[in-house]
């Protein structure tokens, strides 16, 4: 199947490592051209080892002149076809412990930000009327995950976004699709896995597979496979799919 991504231009956030960088190479590989962003170049650099096609670019979600900044530049160069909105994760806790200075610091990171930078780079995809908008989340928006109160509360506002601009710009070809991750092998997840196994005092293994057993897969998914559907979704071929929430967890959230 022809993805029809040659020459698009593509924005992923948060692309160092994970499930960003897993898009990035994914999208590279369907020939489009991406511009790939997160707080370190030098980590960027070292996975996309020269790849013509991939542009490091710094930037710092938490940041608003960066973020702007970086937009600046994108829309200087006439904008992109493709935006990913991915980032970094907020610490666990529980929503009694969650205090406001938090609420505030990383919905800017996770939510203000993005929506603000998306803002500003649409009216160029309306005008080609081309775009696809694709925010990372968690299963946490369709099952809230105990101990992540922000992660499932700010996540839900990125939700929410995504589903009312998917109306507004439906008719100018830009679709915008939420997907959701269950439990994905990155780094994250290993690190996660080890906080909970210093929290247990049990082995970094056996938390592992106990996750990875309450899962009808019965493991964990690879950021290939979860990167597969991202790009399907970023594609010329998904041109029917909008304001939808896509679930990539191997059956783990439990409702239909
Ligand atoms: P990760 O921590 O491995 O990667 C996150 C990426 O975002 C990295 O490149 C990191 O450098 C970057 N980043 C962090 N803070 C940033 C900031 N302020 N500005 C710019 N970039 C920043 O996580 P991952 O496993 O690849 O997951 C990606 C996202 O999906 C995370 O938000 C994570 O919480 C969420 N998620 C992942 C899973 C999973 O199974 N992996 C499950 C649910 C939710």
């Amino acid at each position: 199947m022809d993805l029809g991504l040659n020459g698009k231009r593509a924005l992923v956030l948060g692309a160092s490592r994970g499930l960003g960088m897993a898009i990035a190479k994914g999208l590279a590989a369907e020939g489009a051209d991406v511009v790939a962003a997160a707080r370190s170049v030098d980590k960027i650099a070292e996975w996309a080892d020269g790849q013509k096609q991939v542009r490091p670019v710094k930037l710092d979600l938490s940041d608003i002149g960066e973020v702007d900044a970086v937009t600046d530049t994108l829309l200087a160069e006439g904008g992109v076809d493709i935006i990913v909105n991915n980032g970094g994760g907020p610490p666990p806790g529980t929503a009694q412990a969650a205090e406001r200075g938090q609420w505030v610091a990383h919905f800017e990171a996770m939510a203000a930000n993005l929506f603000h930078m998306n803002g500003r780079l649409l009216p160029s995809m309306k005008t080609r009327g081309w775009g696809r908008i694709i925010s990372i989340t968690s299963s946490g928006v369709e099952q809230p995950i105990p101990n992540l109160a922000l992660s499932n509360g700010i996540r839900s506002a990125v939700v929410g976004w995504s589903k009312t601009l998917a109306g507004e710009v439906a008719a100018d070809g830009v679709t915008v699709n939420v997907v959701m991750p269950g439990r994905i092998h990155t780094q994250r997840v290993d690190e996660l896995d080890a906080a909970a196994a210093g929290r247990t005092g049990k082995d970094v293994a056996e938390v592992a597979r106990a996750s990875a057993a309450a899962i009808p897969v019965g493991r964990y998914g690879q950021p290939s496979e979860f990167a597969s559907v991202v790009v399907f979704l970023a594609s010329e071929r998904a041109s029917y799919i909008t304001g939808s929430r896509i679930r990539i967890d191997g059956g783990a959230i439990r409702s239909v």
